[in-house]
């Protein structure tokens, strides 16, 4: 029999580094600080909105463009955050998580030749997604030491090809959070050369010491053209559930049904309507999140420093950047593959998620740490970080 080989599409695409470092981290029992998940659960009462919906029939398919209540809530959601005025009916799909949104706004927008310029460092999905609908991508590095967008790049990184920008902001994994000025220098892009933004914006209550998320969408010019992505999974602490959202236009919307209803058909029934009361009746549970993660963040980055790894300021999400130069490695996966057995401590090496591992400008000193953890276990991760000897 002819060798059963992997189709073209997915040739040179590693798997994802987050159930490589997480299978690590058990493997080896050491304290996660890879994989961004929280060690404890959202709001009990949301929880308990999904048995009642389990126990109550909201077993069967859901409606494909996702349950009204919720499709009402996000609606409600955007308009209280934002002053984003949503038709439910027409603006809003619930997805199976963001990387559902981000997979069916690709498959059902991008042809095979199409640019899509995209920020690096970026999220591996997103990679993975571009080549399997097709596209190319070209990416604009965010880099060390304040991971700025650099706009004279993003307007280089712009040909007659290019359709699509696919942002990510407050961006995983250095944390930035685009200001006003930055995304105002994306709108004049896109708008100048016709094209349309997908924007990924699932940390968008995840910002600290005051920064605040600015949706692309609410800029002018950029509501026919933006296509924004969220989920429920950061803000409320529910990464496993994978219900996210799209919002925008119903062209771009509808695109994303298009290509969903032949993945997922439709997303968790008994799920839904639970998110929909987290976002009615928690609406603080996401920036009491925050506040609570600018505490476990910045015991981090104390105990990092304590430990001799020099790390950024992240202004949103829950990862922080860490150089490992001072440390004497140039190669951050090096790093992070010898960190379980010197520290018993996972970490994502950042460079797997740039185009050119080897640029030593990069991200190949880069690794990330999560602080969604306890206290406990940060505190935990960075005194065996203290103890360990971490020089190359
Ligand atoms: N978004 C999370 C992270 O960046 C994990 C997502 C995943 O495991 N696919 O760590």
């Amino acid at each position: 029999m002819t060798p059963i080989r992997l189709a073209s599409r997915l040739e040179g695409i590693r798997p994802t580094i987050f159930t490589e470092m997480s299978a690590l981290a058990m493997r080896t029992g050491s304290v996660n600080l890879g994989q961004g998940f929280p060690d404890r659960d959202g709001p009990p009462g949301v929880i308990a909105e999904a048995v009642r919906a389990l126990q109550h029939g909201a077993n069967q398919y859901a409606p494909g463009p996702g349950v009204p209540s919720l499709r009402q809530a996000i609606a409600r959601h955007q308009q209280r955050h934002y002053g984003i005025e949503l038709d439910p009916d027409q603006h809003v799909v619930v997805t199976t998580g963001c990387t559902e949104g981000i997979a069916a706004a690709l498959l059902g927008l991008v042809d095979a030749g199409d640019e899509v310029v995209v920020l690096e460092p970026y999220y591996d999905s997103y990679v993975a997604m571009i080549q399997m609908a097709g596209g190319v991508r070209r990416p604009v590095t965010l880099r060390a030491p304040d991971f700025r967008l650099d706009v004279a790049a993003l307007r280089a990184a712009v040909t007659p090809r290019t359709r699509f920008i696919l942002l990510n902001s407050p961006h995983n994994p250095t944390g930035t959070v685009l200001g006003r000025d930055e995304l105002q220098a994306v709108a004049d892009v896109a708008v100048e050369h016709d094209l349309v933004v997908i924007t990924d914006e699932v940390y968008e209550h995840l910002t600290f010491d005051g920064t605040e998320h600015v949706p692309l969408a609410g800029l002018p010019g950029m509501w026919e053209r933006t296509l924004t992505l969220s989920s429920a999974g950061k803000s409320y602490s529910f990464t496993g559930w994978k219900v996210g959202w799209a919002t925008g236009p119903a062209e771009l919307v509808g695109a994303v049904l298009a290509a969903k209803q032949w993945m997922t058909f439709t997303s968790g029934s008994p799920l839904q309507p639970a998110v929909a009361l987290a976002l009615d009746e928690e609406p603080d549970f996401p920036r009491d999140l925050a506040r609570d993660l600018e505490v476990r963040r910045d015991l981090l980055l104390r105990g990092l420093a304590d430990a001799g790894i020099t790390a950024y300021v992240p202004e949103g999400t829950y990862f922080a950047s860490a150089s490992v130069r001072d440390l004497g490695w140039s190669d951050g996966l090096a790093f992070c593959l010898a960190l379980p057995e010197r520290a018993g401590v996972v970490a994502i090496p950042t460079q797997v998620f740039y185009d050119d591992q080897t640029d030593a400008d990069g991200g190949r000193h880069l690794v990330r740490f999560a602080f969604c953890k306890d206290r406990e276990v940060i505190e935990d991760g960075v005194t065996r970080l203290a103890k360990a000897d971490l020089s190359a």
